[in-house]
C-alpha cells in the first residue's frame, strides 16, 4: 500500500492571537507589523524533513471566520493535525482554548488527531499566561505544547516539524 505522506494541518484558536502571522513566517519567512486581515487562502503545501524523510504539509489557515465563531465542519474534516493557538500577551485567549477544544470534539472526524498547543508573542514584555500555565495545560488536555514568536521566529519551524514528527508516528 502507498504510504500517506500528505497531511492536512490546520490552525485554530482566538481571532488575533497571530495564527495566520505563524503560517506566513512559516511559508515564507515573513512578518507583517499591521497585519489588517487574513489572506483568504484555503490552505497551502510545504514539505518539512522528519527523521530525514520529506512528508508535505497541507495547512489550513482561516479567512478569519473564528472571530465570529463560525468555523465550518468542513474546515476539521480530515485534519491530522491541529495548532491550537493563544496569545501569552492574552489571558482570555489562553481560557478560551477549552471552547476550541470543544469544537475539535464535535467537528473532528479523526479520533487521533494530533494537538498541538502553541502560545504565541513570546517577544512581548506584557506576558499574561506563563509558559509552566501552558504547560500544564497542554499536559492536562493530551496536548503537546510549544512556545514560539512569529515576530522573531523562534519556535515556528520547531512546531510544524514537532507536529508534523507526532503524526507521523500517530497510527
Ligand atoms: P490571527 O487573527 O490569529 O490570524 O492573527 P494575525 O496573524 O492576523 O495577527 C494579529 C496581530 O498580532 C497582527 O498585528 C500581528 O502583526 C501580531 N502578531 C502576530 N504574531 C505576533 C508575534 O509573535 N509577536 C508580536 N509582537 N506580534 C504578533
Ligand atoms: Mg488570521
Amino acid at each position: 500500500m502507498e504510504e500517506e505522506k500528505n497531511y492536512k494541518v490546520l490552525l485554530i484558536g482566538d481571532s488575533d492571537v497571530g495564527k495566520t502571522s505563524i503560517v506566513k513566517r512559516f511559508l515564507d519567512d515573513t512578518f507583517d507589523e499591521d497585519l489588517l486581515c487574513t489572506i483568504g487562502v484555503e490552505f497551502k503545501m510545504k514539505a518539512v524533513e522528519v527523521d530525514g524523510k520529506s512528508v508535505t504539509l497541507c495547512i489550513w489557515d482561516t479567512a478569519g471566520q473564528e472571530k465570529f465563531r463560525a468555523l465550518i465542519s468542513s474546515y476539521y474534516r480530515g485534519a491530522h493535525g491541529i495548532i491550537l493557538t493563544y496569545d501569552v500577551t492574552k489571558r482570555e485567549t489562553f481560557k478560551n482554548l477549552q471552547y476550541w477544544l470543544n469544537e475539535i470534539e464535535t467537528f473532528s472526524n479523526r479520533a487521533n488527531v494530533v494537538k498541538l498547543l502553541v502560545g504565541n508573542k513570546i517577544d512581548k514584555e506584557n506576558r499574561e499566561v506563563t509558559r509552566e500555565e501552558g504547560l500544564e495545560f497542554a499536559k492536562s488536555k493530551a496536548m503537546f505544547f510549544i512556545e514560539c514568536s512569529a515576530k522573531t521566529k523562534i519556535g515556528i519551524q520547531q512546531a510544524f516539524e514537532e507536529l508534523a514528527h507526532k503524526i507521523i508516528e500517530t497510527p
